[in-house]
Parts: structure tokens; sequence; C-alpha cells
């Protein structure tokens, strides 16, 4: 039997996820070849957003894309351990309790702070390079105002209220942006005045945003200092103590919150696998992302110190993309021996949000500020989270950045965000589940189900038209019927008021019984003759006719029980769409389309069973072979 080759894929970041989906792409049917990821987390996370999770603008949750979803019923096999030591002469990995061995190795585990060997910062300040960064500073960020509101010796409240965060990097800048946005909120929360708190970027360069070109630069600082944000450029800090950061010709900064974005380097792991490395720790590679001395290692991402143009490749998403389309271009040439791979450069940008409704972002040279910046953001990560975990994060992302955003702070408002509860719509569902079922109770009774008095369906289509299953074709059927449908006739009300002009202030200003779309109209015209006159004069009458009235029945029964409702309110819709199309449906009725909607948000779960069944469901459908390689589960797989 031929030997099996092994890959594996050390860190699940946004290198290591690339390049292990570009693997599972090509060698998805090989059964020669295996995958292994391995990260110290059971879930890639969204690195470019942790300032909104440590400033409590989303949810920590959103951050978090769990490696079953990406690599769901896929050949990756994913495992969380932390690899502490890797064997080359050996072709092996090894985490505590682990030995993962391999014939190809990618190294893809991000970057760790720097400190540059600034007396005193490490230990007195936060840093925001990890999920649990960013978990310590939303904790520290709540207490501190709980302590400031407490606090009465002004020059304690003034510390504690005091927020430092060193480097206006895109990091800094995005963090202070979130920052100034939930001291609005916890000051509104306290009843402290917003001008007691400080909110300070200190930076040793003599701008903001060096990434970024002027303009751009110019717009987010003056975003900034409108929302009083003290700028200190060319302010170098020297050193830290407890409370205390120390600048260079400056007065001290006495602070309760330091956060340190200033500088990154690859990881302590990294720089001690005993590989070259540069002054950074990351580790030197060639052209290919191979690491010196060993073809078969490959280094991806922050961690990678591969030189391009003689500078080293920016530490950014793109950069981890493109190294990883590189490193697994590579490993797929040694096994399958086509052509290598080159590293190649190719940024689209970058977008830089400043809290969560104004930004600056240079996309592929449309330069913008402000809520456009903002939605590009939003779309490039809709984007990306398509591409590692299909439609499912999509939606999630939405839930998290607009919908379930409870403090509002979306670009959006809280206009999506307010939630309706359960037993609100309980009424209304009761409602137009007993309307449905007594419109199909009502055609019972008027024969739609006693087949041998003929047609009772008959006024739906086009006069002459004849249904199958009729022997006769009986133009008077079309018109003895009208009133037996769901719909109204257009106009029968309309001419019906009892008093005549003379005593009238003025005529009804809007007749509720006109149908919603003209019976004349092009389109409508068109559907009726394509769909009714068409496709449904091929059923035999009573197979439409016990069609229309089962329908009607069934959906009244499963919204009247709660019972699959969202299918349930879909049909309604369905339904009340091809009587519309028809020219059948009158504005009195339209109630019956918004009531669906409502429905369709969850309004069998109050009172109703799918308050049992929909769990139960949820968690077949996501056990699923198709749902998780689709990535069309409902929340997370549960396999
Ligand atoms: C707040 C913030 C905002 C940012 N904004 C942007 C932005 O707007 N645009 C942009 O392009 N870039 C931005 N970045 C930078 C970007 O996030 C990084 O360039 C990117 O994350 C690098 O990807 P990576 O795969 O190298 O590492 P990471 O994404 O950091 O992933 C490394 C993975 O390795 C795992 N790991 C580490 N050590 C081990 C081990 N020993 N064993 C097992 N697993 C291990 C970790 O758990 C982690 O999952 C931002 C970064 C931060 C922190």
């Amino acid at each position: 039997m031929q030997d099996k080759k092994r890959i594996l894929v050390i860190g699940g970041g946004y290198g290591g996820v690339w390049a292990g989906k570009i693997l599972e792409k090509r060698f998805r049917k090989r059964d020669d070849i295996e995958i292994t990821l391995v990260d110290k987390k059971p879930f890639h996370t969204l690195m470019t957003e942790l300032h909104e999770v440590a400033a409590w603008r989303a949810e920590p949750e959103s951050v978090q894309v769990s490696f079953r979803k990406i690599f769901g019923a896929q050949k990756v096999a994913c495992i969380v351990d932390s690899i502490e030591k890797i064997d080359f002469a050996a072709k092996i990995a090894r985490s505590k309790s682990r030995e993962f061995p391999f014939d190809y190795v990618l190294l893809g585990t991000g970057a760790q702070p720097e400190y540059f060997g600034t007396p005193g910062v490490q230990g007195n300040c936060f840093t925001l390079w990890s999920f649990d960064d960013a978990m310590l500073i939303r904790h520290h960020l709540e207490t501190i105002f709980e302590k400031a509101v407490e606090e009465t010796d002004p020059a304690e409240r003034g510390r504690l209220l005091t927020f430092v965060v060193a480097g206006a990097g895109f990091t800094g800048i995005e963090l202070a942006g979130e920052l100034l946005e939930y001291r609005d909120s916890m000051c509104r929360k306290h009843y402290l005045d917003p001008a007691e708190t400080r909110v300070i970027v200190i930076e040793a360069l003599p701008n903001i945003l060096p990434i970024l070109e002027e303009p751009l630069r110019r717009k987010a600082e003056a975003y900034l200092r409108r929302k009083g944000c003290e700028l200190m450029i060319s302010a170098p800090i020297v050193g830290a103590e407890a409370g205390k950061v120390i600048l260079k010709e400056r007065d001290p900064i006495e602070t309760g919150t330091f956060i340190w974005t200033c500088g990154v380097k690859g990881t302590q792991f990294a720089a001690e696998l005993g590989l070259p490395v540069d002054r950074r720790n990351r580790l030197e590679t060639d052209a290919g992302l191979r690491a010196k001395k060993y073809p078969f290692v490959f280094a991806v991402g922050d961690g990678a110190g591969l030189l391009v143009d003689g500078r080293p490749m920016a530490m950014v998403v793109e950069s981890a993309h493109r190294s990883a389309e590189a490193a697994a271009g590579n490993v797929i040439a040694a096994i399958d021996g086509a052509g290598g791979r080159e590293f190649k450069p190719n940024y689209h940008g970058f977008m830089v949000s400043i809290g969560s409704r104004y930004g600056v972002s240079n996309a592929g040279g449309l330069k913008t500020g402000g809520f456009a910046a903002i939605g590009m953001k939003h779309l490039v990560n809709l984007y990306y989270l398509f591409n590692i975990a299909g439609i499912n994060q999509v939606w999630e992302y939405f839930k998290h950045e607009f919908l379930n955003m409870d403090s509002g702070r979306s670009v959006v408002g809280g206009f999506f965000s307010h939630k309706l509860r359960g037993y609100w719509p309980l009424l209304l569902r009761l409602w137009l589940g007993i309307a449905w079922l007594f419109e199909g109770i009502n055609k019972i009774g008027e024969g739609w189900l006693a087949f041998p008095s003929g047609t009772k369906s008959g006024w739906m289509f086009s006069s002459g038209v004849v249904q199958a299953g009729i022997k006769v074709a009986d133009d008077a059927t079309s018109t003895a019927t009208v009133a037996a449908g769901p719909a109204v006739a257009a106009g029968t009300a309309a001419a019906g008021t009892a008093a005549g002009p003379s005593q009238l202030a003025f005529h009804n200003v809007w007749d509720w019984t006109n149908p919603i779309l003209d019976p004349q109209a092009g389109f409508v015209h068109w559907f009726k003759k394509t769909f009714m006159d068409g496709v449904f004069s091929y059923l035999p009458f009573q197979v439409f006719q016990s069609m229309i009235v089962f329908m009607e029945l069934g959906i009244g029964l499963v919204l009247i029980g709660g019972f699959f409702t969202w299918f349930g309110a879909a049909a309604s819709l369905a339904l009340c769409l091809v009587f519309t199309l028809s020219g059948m449906f009158a504005w009195n009725q339209a109630w019956f389309f918004f009531a669906a909607i409502v429905m369709m948000g969850g309004g069998g779960r109050a009172f109703g069973l799918d308050y049992w069944t929909v769990p139960l469901i949820k968690k077949w459908w996501n056990g699923r072979k198709l749902a998780r390689r689709s990535h069309l589960y409902v929340g997370e797989p549960s396999k």
C-alpha cells in the first residue's frame, strides 16, 4: 500500500485556515493524504474584530468561528491542542500529551506583542493580540467604571477614568474608537460626566495610522478629536509602572487602564524552534515560504519573515492569505510534482473602523471616510466569512453586528436589534391560523370537495379556460362563484354605499376592497395566463381544488398549533402571493402577508409545539453530512 502523506497545519488563524481550505480542496478525494490542523482554541479567532469585543460593542462569540463550522464534514481533522516543540529531524510535532507526525508542516502561529525592551511595560499593561486579551480588557473596563463611580477622591477617580492606548496603528486607533463609544454608554449608565474621563492615544511617530495616506489620516484624526480623544503624537513612551505611563520629556500619565498596541513580533514558540528567525522572531523563508534549513517546513501569516523588496511582509490578513496560497501551493507541488509558487503581494487596501459608525478606508484605490468605509469593512468581512464557512457564517455576522446588537452600537443603530417577546404575536398567530382554517372549511361547505357537482374553482381561471377533468366547459360557473374564494373580487364593496353623494362630506378616501394588483395589469395578466390558465389548468379540477382546500386547512392548523410555524407562514406567504398575482387578493386581506412575516421570525416558539420540535429538528439536521458540507446547518453543526 502506498504510504500516506501527512500535512500538519499548526495554528488556525487567517493563514492556517486559508492554507487548510486550499489543501482540502485539492486533496478532498485523495485517501493517500491526511490533513490535520492543530490550534490552542476550538475556534478561529477573527482578530480584526477583537477591539469590538474588548470594548463591549460585540459579544465574544462574534469573533469565534468554530473549526467544526469551517471544516465540517471535510477532510481536515481539527484538533485542539498546543504544540510545544517540533523535532524536524524526526518530523514530529509534540504537545504536552500528544505527538503529531508529519511529512509537511505549515507554521501559522501568528504573533505576540513586542515591548521593544521598554522598562516596566510588560506586566503593567493590557495587550490586544488574542481572544483572551480581548476578554481581559472587556472585564477590566466594566469593573473600572464600577469602581470609579464609587470613588470619592477626585485624583483617584480621575486616574480610574483615564484610558491610555499606546500605539496609533490600526489596532490602537480601532480600539480607541470603541473606547470612546463605550465610555459614552458607561457614563450614561453610571450618571458620570464624560468630561471627567480621558481617552488618550500615545504615538511615538509624528503621525497616526502610518499605513494610510495623509488625507485619510487627517480625517481619522479630526474624527477622534471631535469625539474627545486626546492624541499625543511624537510622544515616545519610555517606561511604565503600576498605574503610570512614563513619557519622554512630558509629564507621566496616571491611569487605571494602559493598553499597549505598539508592536508585534513572531511568537516565542516559533523563536524557540531552532529555525533561523529575523529580529522580530519571524521565520526566515524563501519566496515560496519554505523555512530555511528544511524544505518541508513552511511559514504563513504574521510569523513568516519573508522579505518583499527588502522589507518584511506586512503583518496583515492579506499577507496571511497570500503566504498561505504560496505555501499550500508548494506543498501540493511537492506531493504532486506540479510547479511551485512564490509569494505575490496583492493588497486591496485597508479599512480602519473608529467606533461603530465611522471609519476610513483605502480599498483598491478608492479612498473614503465615514459611513462608506464602515460599509466597506463589513463587506470585506462578509466576503471572508462566506469563503471560509459559507452562508451560515454570513448570517451569524449579520446577527452579531446588526441584529443582536443590544448596545445599539452598529452602523444601523438599534433599529434592527430590538426584539419582540414571543407572547406578543401569539394572538396574531392564532388569528391568522383561524382565518386560513375557516377559508378551507368554508370552501368545503361551498362544495369544493363535492366533485360530482362540478368545478367550484373555475372562477379562478380566465373565461373560456377549461380545467382538466371538466367534461363540458361551462362559462357560467366562472362568474357564479366569484365570491367563494379567499379573495374579494375587485370593487364589490366600493359601489355599495347606501348614502347618496349629496349626504357625504367626501367619498371613501381609499377602498380597501380594491385588488392589490390590477387584474388587467401586464404582469398579472402574464402570471394568470402562464400559471393559472397554463400550469394549474392542466391539473384535474379535483386535484386543484383539493390542493387549495388542504393547503388552507394545513396552514391554519400549523399556525394554530405553532408546529413548523416557519414553514406554515412561508406557505401562507406563497399562497397570498399566488392570489395577489392572479389579481384576486384585495387590500383588506394584505394583513395576511404582514402577519405571516411576523410568524416567520419564531412566532411558534411561544405557546407552540415548535418550542420542543425545533431544537430536535435542528439537532438532527445539523448532524447531517449534507448540512455540514454545504454550511447550511442552523447555528452550530452538531458533529
Ligand atoms: C485588534 C486587531 C485589529 C486588526 N485589524 C486588522 C485589519 O483591519 N486588517 C488587517 O489586514 N489586519 C488586521 N489585524 C492583523 C491581523 O489580525 C493579523 O495579521 C492576522 O491575524 C495574522 O494571521 P495569522 O494566521 O498569522 O495569525 P493569527 O490569526 O493570529 O492566528 C494564529 C493562530 O495560531 C494559534 N496558535 C498559536 N500558537 C500555537 C501553538 N503553539 N499551538 C497551536 N496553535 C497555536 C492561535 O491560537 C491562533 O489561532 C488586526 C489585528 C488585531 C489584533
